[in-house]
């Protein structure tokens, strides 16, 4: 389906309860954030009470302000603070307070660090392995501007899972990106994550900003060469009137489709793919059953 009204499949169920609540508060307490209530993302009531597997959220570290400025995201450009180092132990603590089994970090791109903050994501997931090595922990991380030296200090952390998303085919890079953020470079992480450990590695497009069907083959492709584990395709959706607007609004079938091409005919261990689907959506459950089994 091709269209530009928003269609009844992305109508969302508001979260509520008290363990909604009570998860909003231990947050607030620490002063963290996470991408599920930044993004205002449509699942967020599922993964934060674990309804459908383990409980998920992901955490936004360093700050909520980012040194880039990509046309599809709301987050706001400039203005980054000192990081605050206390970050990464309450991000731990916040994960035993919740009970959450499967954490995801993620952050703003933090350009204005020598190190991109590396160092700071890779102190968060010793502090949580620290006090509970069982609690599985998957990183999405920026591209570090290309630098190699802090991609390997996220592998030495040894996160389960090291997601860096293309976001996009290769052509249309920019505008959907800064113009810091290229398909090379972000291809590159994560094969120099495939190349230099076990650990297991994922991306994530968003389909419905102009793309064609043979670049999304292209890109699915070019992420298998590079070993890719699993891949998330989800619909583009406009945060503002002053982001891209959304090219189509693609039918869920045709993401069922995309779903069978990346597991069935390139090798993914699994593609998450659906008009809701984020980069993070039921990531412990698919991880747990689909690659741990
Ligand atoms: Fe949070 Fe990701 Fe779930 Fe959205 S899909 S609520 S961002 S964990
Ligand atoms: Fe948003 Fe990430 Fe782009 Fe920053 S780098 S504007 S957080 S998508």
């Amino acid at each position: 389906m091709t269209g530009r009204r928003k269609p009844d499949w992305l109508k969302m169920r508001p979260p509520s309860g008290q363990r909604f609540t009570e998860i909003k508060e231990t947050l607030r307490d620490r002063n963290l954030h996470t991408v599920c209530e930044e993004a205002n993302c449509p699942n967020l009531g599922d993964c934060w009470s674990g309804r459908d597997g383990p409980g998920t959220a992901t955490f936004m570290l360093m700050g909520d302000r980012c040194s880039r400025g990509c046309n599809f995201c709301d987050v706001q450009t400039g203005g980054m603070e000192p990081l605050d180092p206390d970050e990464p132990a309450n991000v731990a603590s916040a994960v035993a307070e919740i009970g959450l089994d499967y954490v995801v970090l993620t952050s703003v791109d933090r350009d204005d660090l020598a190190d991109g903050g590396a160092a700071h994501f890779a102190r968060t997931i010793r502090e949580i392995k620290e006090r509970d090595a069982g609690i599985l922990v998957e990183v999405l991380i920026p591209d570090f501007g290309g630098d190699p030296e802090a991609v390997r200090e996220i592998i030495d952390a040894e996160p389960d899972v090291i997601a860096h998303n293309v976001e996009t085919v290769e052509r249309l890079q920019w505008p959907v990106r800064d113009r810091r953020a290229n398909y090379e470079q972000s291809l590159s992480v994560l094969e120099q994550v495939e190349r230099e450990s076990e650990i297991y590695t994922k991306t994530s497009l968003m389909l419905g900003l102009g793309e064609y069907d043979h670049e999304i083959y292209r890109t699915l492709a070019d992420l298998r060469e590079v070993d890719v584990d699993v891949v998330t395709l989800g619909q583009y959706l406009q945060p503002s009137r002053s982001h891209l607007d959304v090219f189509e609004y693609v039918h869920p079938d045709a993401f069922d489709t995309w779903r069978r091409v990346a597991e069935e005919e390139l090798g993914f261990r699994y593609c998450a793919s659906g008009p809701m689907v984020r980069s993070s959506y039921k990531a412990g459950e698919l991880f747990v059953e689909r690659v741990l089994r």
